[in-house]
């Protein structure tokens, strides 16, 4: 078979360089890069680090609008779509990129293979729920990471083209995580320098639009994270550098050690050594949750319901009190219960392709 992978943001680097390694030991796959993550602590060290194969194409297409970012992927992968003639358009999660590549493939007939199909929100104001939704519908091939996501296919009538098959977020986690050792970290911060490890600390990360876009929110995160009884490390997405570096100023922080962007191992092994993990991302909470580690939740809605058992991962309001409040709060593990899959979902997402092409 000849997969044409759509990836573009770092989230899909870590998926694809599992699925990817599976995928080149029987078929051909053509890699489209469409530039959305392009700073080298977002996209290149994760090709590096992964070991992932180069892009064939690198579309350098970033920022703008959510419109104007997704219109100009659509007309340069649908340039790459024609050109290639893939058997398949293979797509991770809920980016722009990912819905770029969606639109483009169902327009040319090209069948869609959507990885961590089915997963949602219920919110219509995140602008990811919009991706998901959209890109599941025009796909044939919906494989979910989850038994939630199944069910939620199933409520949209999705069902017939849904297939569980785990989590690959999980595959990396168990492959990656153990690669980096803590004391060989070293952070650089963000207005220069470096800084150790300390031995105990909370990660947090933490950039979604609706934590971000207003000082008053993050404002409220900096103030819980201050008044922690140990340090917190922040590695600092770079669209939110310049806010994130004002409020550290202006409130005087001395408890958060807001870093660059950390690689993929760094940023697993960190999570593997923290007391807690604070975030409003996706990856970070179900890490959180593989390497058994308590996790706030910082959105408005529930995007992994599998993780919200015995207090291993609340939701918070960007208020302080609430993020304190749900810290504190003591979790059980029940070590059998395992809802993102044994690890194999890398070899069941190329299964799942190669069974769907013989019927
Ligand atoms: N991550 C990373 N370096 C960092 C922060 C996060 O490698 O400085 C990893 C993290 O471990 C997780 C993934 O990036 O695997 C999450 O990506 P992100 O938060 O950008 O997206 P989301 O998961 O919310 O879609």
């Amino acid at each position: 078979m000849k997969i044409l992978t759509v990836v573009g943001a770092r989230p899909q680097f870590i998926k694809a360089a599992v699925v990817s390694h599976v995928l080149r030991q029987k078929h051909t796959e053509i890699l489209v890069h469409t530039g959305q993550h392009f700073d080298y602590n977002m996209s290149q060290q994760f090709f590096d680090e992964l070991d992932i194969p180069a892009p064939d194409y690198n579309l350098g297409i970033s920022g703008g609008s959510h419109g104007e970012m997704t219109g100009k992927m659509l007309m340069e992968i649908e340039k790459v779509l024609v050109k290639e003639q893939p058997d398949w358009l293979l797509l991770y999660g809920d980016t722009n990129s990912t819905l770029a590549g969606a639109l483009a493939a169902a327009k040319l007939h090209i069948p869609i293979c959507h990885v961590e199909a089915g997963t949602r929100t219920h919110s219509r104001t995140n602008p990811e729920e919009i991706n998901r939704i959209c890109t599941d519908h025009v796909s044939s091939l919906l494989l979910a990471s989850t038994q939630s996501g199944m069910e939620d296919m199933a409520k949209e009538g999705l069902a017939g083209r849904g297939q569980l098959v785990g989590d690959p977020m999980y595959d990396a986690f168990i492959q990656y995580s153990g690669k980096k050792n803590i004391a060989d970290i070293e952070l650089q911060l963000l207005n220069g320098g470096t800084a150790r490890v300390p031995e105990k600390y909370c990660y947090l990360t933490c950039h979604r639009e609706e934590n971000t876009n207003r000082d008053e929110d993050l404002q409220e995160i900096f103030k819980a994270m201050e008044s922690l009884d140990m340090p917190v490390i922040y590695p600092v997405h770079p669209r939110n550098h310049a806010r994130a570096l004002r409020l550290a100023e202006k409130m005087l922080l001395t408890n958060i050690i807001l870093a660059q962007p950390v690689g993929y191992l760094e940023s697993a092994c960190l999570v593997k050594h923290a007391q807690c993990v604070v975030t409003d991302s996706g990856g970070l909470q179900r890490e959180a949750f593989f390497a058994g580690k308590k996790c706030v939740t910082i959105l408005p809605f529930v995007v992994w319901a599998e993780t919200m058992v015995g207090n291993r991962n609340n939701l918070a309001s960007p208020k302080a009190e609430d993020i304190l409040a749900k810290l504190q709060l003591p979790q059980t593990i029940d070590e059998d219960y395992q809802p993102f899959g044994d690890g194999k979902a890398s070899e069941k997402i190329v299964a799942a392709m190669e069974n769907a092409e013989r019927k």
